[in-house]
């Protein structure tokens, strides 16, 4: 035998333990919170029951029986796997079935749902436009869409957060085949509306199609019908997006726009044709979960006394301007929103501290939902006014 020195080989992911190492160090390190209980007003975390005002089931629908039952039935008929991608096997008459109701819905002529609205964002743009073509961005849209554009590797035309002059300097000055205007209908971290008249009416103007993410505004605004009807507006040149694992309390997403475009979809979207479809029993629960966002009105008017409720009693506390139940309060800096999350956790509240580079500026992110009573918030309200009068 040889008498070689015995050489230890590199460590093979020690350039990842220093980026993680980086975040750790300036309180940006991401982590999981393993729950032990469904969704509900309350959650069971770490043995722990909490106030949840973290999540984004509005309505407080994610554990209604009636859904259950649904996606029970729906097991016991269709099984639990689809088999397939929609375009081979795996297209069942259920997902017509909702498709038609989430269309009617919005007021549109035809639908087509998704396993998850990350991938109808991805779906949508990578789609409709390419090289040669322009997407036209507010710069605070959600991660997905940004990812999105990206991709389609269209000409990414970002602008200031709700700037209509600006993004109609970048309208005028295009020479673009296909322009495609794409923006978040409800931000998703600060809370605040698109100004949709705006948007639709440049979108004519300089003959660009419109593409609204309402993943926070469906089921919520316009009596559940999503942002559009809340602004009063309807347009076939909007194509329109809503996610489903968030008011609707189930998982998916559906876009919903003129046949033409759905039939643009089915053909050339990757992200739809290239993936195994969604479970048809989600597809019963969507079903009975259209019919509670038509029927429940109480939780709706629910969320708006809870709003007026926060804002009445945090007011110049630092909350953002929202009218919608994403209610951010900033904080100094992330140390801070890690501090007062942990603090409100030890009392019994879980609301999540959202810091760069997911947001510009860190804050705690109340989210409020139907499952809970007002008193709760006004109790919350209590808790953070003692939390900010102590800091
Ligand atoms: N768009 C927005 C504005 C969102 O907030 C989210 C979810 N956080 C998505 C898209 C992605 O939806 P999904 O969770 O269904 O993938």
């Amino acid at each position: 035998m040889r008498d070689t020195p015995l050489l230890m080989p590199p460590m093979p992911f020690s350039s990842l333990d220093a980026d993680l190492a980086a975040r750790r160090a300036q309180h940006l390190f991401r982590q999981r919170t393993v729950l032990g209980s469904p969704q509900g007003a309350q959650v069971q975390v770490g043995g722990q029951m909490l106030l949840n005002f973290c999540s984004n089931d509005y309505l407080g629908l994610a554990n209604h029986p009636d859904i259950i039952l649904a996606a029970q039935q729906g097991a016991q008929r269709w099984g639990v796997g689809s088999g397939s991608a929609h375009l081979v096997a795996g297209h069942y008459a259920v997902h017509e079935a909702f498709e038609q109701c989430a269309a009617n819905w919005v007021g549109k002529p035809a639908a087509l749902s998704f396993c998850t609205g990350y991938m109808a964002n991805l779906a949508v743009v990578t789609a409709l436009v390419g090289r040669g073509d322009a997407v036209f961005a507010d710069k605070l849209n959600h991660a997905s869409l940004n990812d999105a554009c990206q991709l389609s590797r269209a000409d990414f035309k970002r602008f200031a957060h709700n700037d209509m002059a600006a993004l109609e300097r970048l309208l005028a000055t295009s020479t673009a085949a296909r322009k495609l205007i794409a923006v978040d209908a409800v931000f998703s971290m600060d809370g605040d509306i698109a100004p949709l008249a705006d948007l639709l009416r440049l979108a004519e103007q300089y003959d660009a199609w419109l593409y609204l993410d309402d993943a926070h505004g469906f089921g919520v605004l316009g009596d559940g019908r999503g942002s559009m009807a809340h602004a009063g507006l309807e347009s076939p040149r909007v194509i329109y997006m809503a996610t489903l694992g968030k008011a609707a309390g189930v998982a998916g997403a559906f876009v919903a726009a003129e046949q033409v475009v759905i039939d643009y979809l089915i053909n050339f979207a990757r992200p739809y044709i290239y993936t195994t479809a969604a479970p048809p029993l989600l597809a019963e629960a969507l079903l009975v979960s259209l019919d509670l966002i038509e029927q429940d009105g109480w939780r709706r008017e629910r969320l708006q006394q809870q709003i007026a409720c926060l804002r009445t009693a945090l007011a110049g506390r630092g909350l953002m301007p929202s009218a919608t139940p994403i209610q951010p309060l900033l904080a100094p800096d992330s140390a801070a929103a890690l501090a007062w999350s942990a603090t409100l956790r030890e009392r019994g509240y879980w609301l999540a501290a959202i810091r760069p580079p997911t947001v510009p500026t860190p804050r705690l992110r109340i989210c409020l939902s139907a499952a809970h009573e007002v008193a709760g918030v006004a109790a919350l309200a209590d808790e953070i006014t003692r939390l900010l009068d102590q800091a």
